[in-house]
């Protein structure tokens, strides 16, 4: 982060000082939300959560070197600005210092994608020059300007994950941290229950592409030519458009894609510049159109296509629980994607599960999945759509894990198929670990994947331990 002094922050989020002796003083940084991420040179930004109240911890803050704390009270003792609203001034505090540093933003938003896509364009750029970006998924209101002020003057790019529940959601973010590359991965059905159907997810997402500067002023919307709501925003923004996608139009294009080595995608990758081999190490089909995104971006950015085919073959593993595999010494594979799921990566997840089966032939493949949240009214259809391919897909066995959602998966694979026993439906971890521990054989891969609140990462993690 950039050094500021305490009466700078005051000016910049329109703060009161309170209890501060020396407004000179400067903070440089990191700004954290949590007191135990406090180093020398803090600002601690005092949320008030469900469960705790961040105005508690103001003294241990300060205590582990906080120079002051962003609150909407003031608390005895302790350097505070006091502001009406903590997060609106720690968006604040971001965009006046993404403005002051002029870095270059590129921003993401889609529906399934978003952080392995983020991965991939910061592995690129870093190449490049001094990147910062968003760790993990801290793609909200809180997470965007915690990232955006960790850049300096020798930050060259910034990439930000940007994540939309509902419209307006995205047009605050880009008012925060304006970008010069604005990418829109694909509209899906993630959290379509809290929308209302995919377009009004499309109406949100596209709010990123308005946002863009024009042609005329280096403003690239880079969209994916193979989704047709994706495809359409071309028409919201002033901006020049790049189209990645294995469509023919697309200007940057994988032609010869095939699954290598059990599951890892290969392909040749075209651009206006040039074409060039690329052959992922990160498993599974989608990460085709992530690495395409990721290409158009870095390109946009100045990396020649040599350079951004190794930086794309080369991209190790990606966040934590995202076909995440292990191979156990006993032969056993778990690919563990427990992050989190939606019909899209279910689907992706899947057809990466069966490619890593038929690299071996004999190899036995287990889909152990929960339920998909946030489905609404299509959640009954989604399950057991998802339930069916697992049957044409001939994945080997289906274990569904959990309540009424898992039953739907189950039902869905029995339906389709003569499935019998090749499905069957447990109601929570315990029982799934058990099963599996007395019938996975070496040489199985087994995929585990579910939306994040099932927490099927504990059933990751005991395969793994239980060995
Ligand atoms: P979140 O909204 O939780 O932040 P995200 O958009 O950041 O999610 P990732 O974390 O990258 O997405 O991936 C979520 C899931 O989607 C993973 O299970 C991953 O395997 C799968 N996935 C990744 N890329 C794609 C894609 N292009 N199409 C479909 N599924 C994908
Ligand atoms: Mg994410």
């Amino acid at each position: 982060m950039i050094a500021l002094s305490l009466t700078e922050i005051a000016g910049l989020v329109g703060g009161q000082p309170h209890d501060i002796p020396d407004l000179d003083l400067k903070v440089t940084g990191p700004v954290v939300i949590d007191s135990r991420e406090v180093r020398p040179g803090s600002l601690f930004a005092a949320l008030a959560g469900e469960r705790v109240d961040g105005h508690d911890f103001a003294h241990g803050a300060v205590e582990a070197g906080a120079v002051a704390v962003l609150a909407t009270r003031p608390v005895d003792q302790v350097p505070t600005i006091v502001v009406p609203d903590v997060i609106a001034a720690m968006g604040a505090l971001a965009r006046a210092v993404v403005k002051r540093l002029g870095t270059s933003v590129v921003a993401l938003t889609g529906s399934a994608g978003k952080t392995s896509t983020k991965d991939l364009i910061a592995q690129a750029l870093q190449r490049h020059g001094p990147t910062v970006w968003t760790p993990g998924s801290l793609n909200n209101e809180i997470g965007l300007p915690l990232t955006a002020l960790t850049a300096d003057e020798t930050t060259e790019h910034l990439v930000l994950e940007m994540g939309a529940r509902g419209k307006g959601h995205i047009r605050y973010l880009t008012d925060l941290t304006p970008p010069r590359i604005g990418l829109v991965l694909n509209v899906g059905t993630a959290h379509i229950g809290e929308f209302g159907g995919r377009e009004a997810i499309a109406e949100a997402k596209g709010e990123l592409v308005e946002a863009l500067p024009a042609a005329e002023d280096g403003g690239v919307a880079v969209l994916n030519a193979d989704d047709p709501l994706v495809r359409a925003m071309a028409s919201r923004t002033a901006a020049r458009t790049v189209l990645f996608g294995e469509s023919e139009d697309a200007d940057v294009r994988a032609v010869n894609v095939r699954l290598a080595d059990g599951g890892r995608p290969a392909f040749t990758l075209h651009t206006p510049t040039g074409c060039s081999e690329v052959t992922m190490r990160l498993y599974g089909e989608h990460h085709v159109s992530n690495a395409l995104a990721a290409a158009a971006v870095a390109h946009e950015s100045g990396m020649s296509v040599d350079e951004i085919a190794v930086a794309l073959s080369e991209a190790g593993q990606l966040s934590r629980w995202r076909m995440e595999v292990t191979e156990r010494s006993d032969g056993v594979t778990v690919v563990n994607d427990a992050y989190n799921a939606n019909p899209e990566s279910m689907r992706a997840a899947l057809r990466a599960l069966v490619a890593m089966g038929a690299a071996t032939p004999g190899r036995r493949t287990w889909a152990v999945l929960g339920r998909m949240a946030e489905l609404g009214e299509e959640s009954l259809a989604e399950h057991d759509a998802v339930g069916r391919l697992a049957v044409r897909l001939n994945v080997s066995k289906l274990v569904a894990v959990g309540g009424q959602e898992a039953a739907w998966l189950d039902m869905g694979a029995k339906n389709e198929g003569s499935w019998g026993e090749e499905s069957v439906h447990v109601s929570d971890v315990r029982a799934a670990v058990e099963l599996l521990r007395s019938e996975l054989r070496p040489g199985d891969v087994v995929l585990v994947k579910a939306s994040r609140s099932v927490g099927l990462e504990r059933l990751a993690q005991a395969l793994l331990e239980g060995e």
